[in-house]
């Protein structure tokens, strides 16, 4: 994670070159990051569903399909995509006639704390009811726990005071190659479809691809419009769109600093400072599978004073959350074909 640096590269363009030749070309370079690869995959609305799925133990076609009223189609190509971003993995379970089934891989499982981050900010911060959707259980220590982004050296919660960050010898830049993915999800209230869930509301928050980049470049102290404007190579309309929509989500405050002519900035509150945490486990994870050993950012936790991998841990025993050692408490009455089998059995469940 790190500020964006757009380079806009105006080509030559000759004076009085004609209309319709040497167009000025310009192109955006992003500082390279590990998170956006996450935010990709996560705010494609269908994919996390079906990831989430997966967490609940589905693995198969028909069970996707009816848990989440999803068309054929659709999952056809999400469950091909994340095969192919190697989240999951298809294997063959039935010879006559020939059937396959869907397991997430070291990858994909390994998301999991990432999801859990999610789920805490959207239980802390965007709950409609009284009661979160689940209760998550540590099977480990047997608690119903929050789960907690900490310092991998001392274990402690971090928060976006008490981390600097320096670039690592994956620091560089690379062109925005694919414009489309900055799109806003065609239908964000997908994101509502199979079961009640906190991760779901965050991911409405963060959004696409520009919300989750304005996001990202506010924690490196970058809130002025034109700023964030020059940064990103932003339409003004489309950051104009995603910051009045931050705004109107708690996200950010808007504060005029300057009166003629008028200009505005945005900083965090204290709801958005809280996104930190989630931020930094999607980095982990990008960084752990995707950057090769060569990360582009190295985080430093100023309490301890030691360079540390954010770690989604249990708030009792600080240990690491994984989808095996989890059950829920569901605060929703489950559909009877979602019903998880395995991985983070829920034991009970409560009307709310
Ligand atoms: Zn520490
Ligand atoms: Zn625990």
């Amino acid at each position: 994670m790190s500020q964006v640096v757009s380079l806009r590269r105006h080509s030559p363009v000759q004076r009085g070159a004609r209309p319709g030749q040497a167009k000025p070309v310009r192109a955006i370079y992003e500082r390279n990051c590990s998170v956006g690869r996450t935010v990709a995959i996560l705010s494609d609305s269908w994919a996390f569903l079906v990831l989430r799925e997966c967490y609940f133990a589905a693995t198969r076609f028909e069970i996707f399909k009816s848990a989440l009223g999803i068309p054929r189609a659709t999952l056809t190509q999400r469950l091909r995509m994340l095969t192919a971003q190697g989240l999951l993995r298809r294997v063959q379970y039935s010879e006559r006639p020939k059937r396959f089934e869907y397991r997430l891989t070291a990858v994909g499982l390994d998301l999991y704390p990432v999801f859990m981050a999610l789920l805490a900010f959207g239980d802390k911060w965007l709950k409609k009811t009284a009661k979160p959707p689940i209760y998550l259980v540590h099977n480990l220590c047997g608690e119903v726990c929050r789960p907690m982004v900490a310092c991998s050296q001392c274990k402690e919660e971090v928060n976006v005071k008490t981390v600097i960050y320096r670039d690592g010898p994956g620091a560089g830049v690379t062109p925005v190659v694919d414009a489309k993915r900055n799109r806003r999800p065609s239908d964000p209230t997908v994101l509502d479809r199979g079961r009640p869930s906190s991760v779901a509301q965050t991911l409405k928050v963060i959004g696409d691809r520009w919300t989750f980049m304005v996001i990202r470049d506010a924690f490196f102290g970058i809130r002025r419009f034109d700023d964030l404007q020059n940064k990103l190579g932003i339409a003004p309309n489309i950051l104009i769109d995603r910051l009045d929509r931050l705004v109107a989500e708690g996200i950010f405050k808007r504060r005029k600093y300057q009166d003629l002519p008028e200009r505005y900035e945005y900083p965090l509150t204290e709801k958005g400072k809280d996104l930190y945490g989630a931020l930094i486990a999607m980095l982990r994870w990008g960084d752990d599978w995707f950057a090769h050993g060569e990360v582009p950012l190295i985080l430093n936790h100023t309490d301890c004073g030691k360079d540390f991998n954010p770690a989604v841990v249990c708030d009792h025993c600080r240990k690491p959350l994984k989808a095996k050692d989890m059950s829920y408490r569901l605060n929703y009455r489950p559909r009877r074909d979602s019903r998880p089998l395995k991985l983070g059995r829920p034991i009970a469940f409560e009307e709310s």
